[in-house]
């Protein structure tokens, strides 16, 4: 685990001294959508491993929006149980905008964000925990394997984060995923991030911090189906790249410059066979060819730009990241009318 762990923590703080083994106050966030099959089975894995780390915690879950009755089953189990909470959208906003909101609302000196669906093991927050207490200020799970995912997607999923790294300035730990352990003051920094395009992965990232990782075995989903189709995992990518880096961008200055280049030296070449043979008159195929070429290099950077404008535009409207219907905080919170 050290290996990994070096790997996770290049360039980022190293960890603060032993947070000691005093009582702490921990935060569950889970983003929820449509995850009527496996809310009970959640509450029933994760409440145990929170039971036996701490009396003082809580289990927020963020409603996005769902079609099913993933609310209605939270809020019965809210009713009985004071440390449940639930916050839910006015619509469906997306995981990045849910874990936002659980980020804005959760008061934990620790907060784990983890998924519904258990494909994350409750389990594993004990071992985040014992981390958290030597000094760590994040504390990341990487997924020991991908078996569960389609191969297509494994396979896109590497070559993405292959290439994010190697053209954003924060480069993004391989593997790891939602689920993660982070300081109260990780948190604090998180909610710092204005943004409006919430690639929660590449912010993990920015914020730095001390962090390390912890293998685990992604499991297959406890009930339904992954809400992520091929089509939304390629606009999560685009938005990754473009938030990251400008590199796109700027390509597009060089290839000008060597296209004008090439261009200069068949001009020349061109004039020196005019004038040593004559006028050639031929040439329909490498004037279509190169006109086309040029047209399909044009557009391509002109529809790069459209990716970068667009989320600019985004930006600048600056609408709320989510809009809640209702707030209901774990019991003992009175900030519930205060919350952002
Ligand atoms: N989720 C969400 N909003 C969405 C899609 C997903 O809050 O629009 C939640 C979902 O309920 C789950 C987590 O995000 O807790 C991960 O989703 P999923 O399991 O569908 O994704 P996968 O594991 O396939 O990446
Ligand atoms: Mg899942």
């Amino acid at each position: 685990m050290d290996g990994s762990s070096v790997s996770a923590a290049e360039g980022a703080a190293a960890p603060a001294g032993h947070r000691g083994d005093g009582p702490f106050r921990l935060s569950v966030i889970v983003p929820m959508f449509n995850e009527e099959g496996s809310t009970d089975a959640f509450f029933d894995a994760v409440i145990p491993v929170a039971e036996s780390l701490t009396s003082d915690f809580e289990i927020l879950c963020v409603d996005d929006g769902s079609k099913d009755a993933t609310a209605a089953r939270v809020e019965a189990r809210a009713a009985d149980d004071a440390r449940i909470g639930l916050i839910r959208f006015s619509r469906n906003f997306g995981k990045e905008a849910a874990l936002t909101a659980a980020f804005d609302y959760c008061d934990g000196d620790a907060v784990v964000s983890i998924d519904a669906d258990l494909q994350m093991r409750p389990e594993v927050i004990r071992d985040m925990v014992a981390k958290w207490r030597e000094g760590w200020d994040v504390v990341a799970a990487t997924r020991a394997d991908r078996e569960t995912d389609s191969g297509v997607r494994a396979f896109l999923s590497r070559r993405f984060y292959h290439y994010f790294n190697r053209i954003s300035d924060t480069p993004i730990p391989p593997e790891t995923g939602d689920f993660r352990l982070m300081d109260r003051g990780v948190v604090m920094a998180l909610r710092q991030l204005p943004e409006r395009t919430r690639f929660m992965k590449g912010l993990f990232a920015w914020v730095g911090f001390s962090t390390t990782t912890i293998a685990y075995d992604h499991g297959e989903r406890h009930a339904g189906t992954s809400s992520f189709r091929l089509w939304t995992l390629w606009n999560f990518a685009l938005d990754g790249i473009t938030s990251f880096s400008t590199f796109p961008l700027r390509i597009w200055s060089y290839m000008g410059f060597v296209t004008a280049f090439l261009a200069f030296l068949y001009g020349s070449w061109i004039v020196l066979r005019t004038l040593i043979f004559g006028i050639d008159v031929p040439g329909y195929a490498s004037l279509l060819v190169f006109t086309l070429f040029l047209g399909g290099i044009q557009l391509i950077s002109l529809g790069v730009l459209g990716e970068y404008i667009g989320r600019l535009l985004q930006e600048t409207k600056r609408r709320p990241i989510y809009l809640t219907r209702s707030t209901v905080l774990p019991r003992g919170r009175e900030d519930a009318e205060d919350g952002p």
